[in-house]
């Protein structure tokens, strides 16, 4: 054996492939052809790149070590093969890497990728929302195809390495620039950059290793879920192109109207009307709550406008304990038809509280009803 790789390369025998491809580079740029087109120095560089060619392959590097020539006849590529050779590809992006730092991820790129991640709409009434429930979805999303098992390839073929690209997923190209000589790297087009062709794509999947389809699936929905919020199932997204591991699936829900209760945070609203005369004397008015029927207690002397809160009635806290309130808010109907005994009697109400012509109580602006429905929106009375 001639020539000392590690010396060439002006590493130690235990050098690392990281301190290798270090000294590599440094030479390379310094030696490289177009910097110094001086025939000894080019001679020297066609050295450092067999040396190195050598080294970062860790099969070649173990047959030198031991003593072989992996450069030599049937050694593998051919030594000093140079620009243009289709031998020395491997040093070449490194070379490139020397000069222009594009440290850009190199070699085949994988058919393999993840999935995306896949979101449904979930419709739900308010009663689900408040106590939590279980659902089965149909989702339709990406799977892994069972005729090729994700490989893409038809039963009994399978992918081939790409000949034009050697299964590199790209291609080298010398191109004269005024710099000289300048090599360029593109995915190859054969391949696509994958480094292996499918020469028979499975028939089910078209050689896209999944296939669509239809699941059930059954999703635990929490107590205290609102519009919008999205339920994450793990893994159950769509499956990725050459059979990947799945992308997420999200379940957003929407929650449906309620015909009587309108929904605040956990807080629940509804209004009921009750008679001036209810008001007045009080009353108790069954209510069917998420709980079931419950009497509201209408107090004597109740004003149109003020609200009962039934505390524990609403919906659940999604994190913490308890749940919010119930607020009934009262509103009193002034009856608009009077028969002669009807209006006979209020008269006689009337007179007897001395309110046949009352002043009346005039508030700033409209404040009365502004503070009214603030205080309906805050939940207060
Ligand atoms: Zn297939
Ligand atoms: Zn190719």
């Amino acid at each position: 054996m001639a020539t000392d790789y590690y010396a060439v390369l002006g590493v130690q025998r235990d050098a690392s492939q990281d301190e290798i491809k270090k000294a590599f580079r440094r030479l390379a740029r310094e030696l490289h052809p177009d910097v110094n087109p001086d025939p000894k120095t080019q001679e020297r560089f066609k050295e450092i790149n067999t040396a190195y060619e050598v080294l970062s392959d860790p099969q070649k590097k173990q047959m030198y070590d031991l003593g072989g020539d992996p450069m030599g006849p049937g050694g593998g590529a051919g030594a000093g093969a140079g620009f243009g050779g289709a031998a020395g590809f491997g040093n070449f992006s490194d070379i490139m890497d020397a000069f222009f730092g594009t440290a850009t991820q190199r070699g085949p790129k994988s058919r393999t990728r993840r999935g995306q991640d896949a979101m449904i709409r979930l419709e739900i009434e308010l009663k689900e929302a408040a106590f939590g429930t279980t659902k089965e979805i149909q989702v339709d999303t990406a799977t892994v195809c069972n005729t090729c098992n994700g490989e893409g390839a038809a039963p009994g073929t399978s992918a081939q390495t790409c000949d034009m690209c050697r299964g590199r997923g790209e291609v080298s190209q010398v191109t004269r620039s005024f710099l000289g000589q300048v090599m360029t790297s593109r995915p190859c087009p054969q391949c696509q950059g994958f480094g292996t062709v499918v020469p028979t794509p499975c028939p089910e999947c078209a050689g896209d290793g999944r296939v669509r389809s239809r699941r059930t699936l059954t999703v635990k929905i929490p107590a205290g879920v609102d519009n919008g919020t999205r339920i994450q199932l793990a893994g159950e997204g769509e499956v990725g192109p050459g059979g990947g591991p799945p992308g997420d699936l999200y379940v957003e829900i929407r929650e449906k109207a309620h015909p009587v209760f309108q929904r605040r945070g956990d807080d629940l609203h509804c209004t009921v009307t009750i008679p001036m005369t209810a008001a007045a004397l009080g009353t108790k008015v069954p209510l069917e709550t998420l709980d079931g029927t419950e009497e509201v207690d209408i107090r004597p002397g109740t004003q149109s406008g003020q609200s009962i809160p039934l505390h524990g009635r609403g919906v659940t806290h999604l994190r913490g304990n308890g749940r919010g309130e119930l607020v009934v808010h009262v509103e009193v109907q002034t009856p608009s038809k009077l028969d002669p005994e009807q209006e006979e009697l209020l008269r006689r109400l009337a007179k007897l509280r001395g309110e046949e012509r009352p002043l009346g109580q005039f508030q700033p602006g409209q404040q009365g009803l502004f503070s009214r429905l603030k205080d309906a929106f805050n939940g207060r009375t």
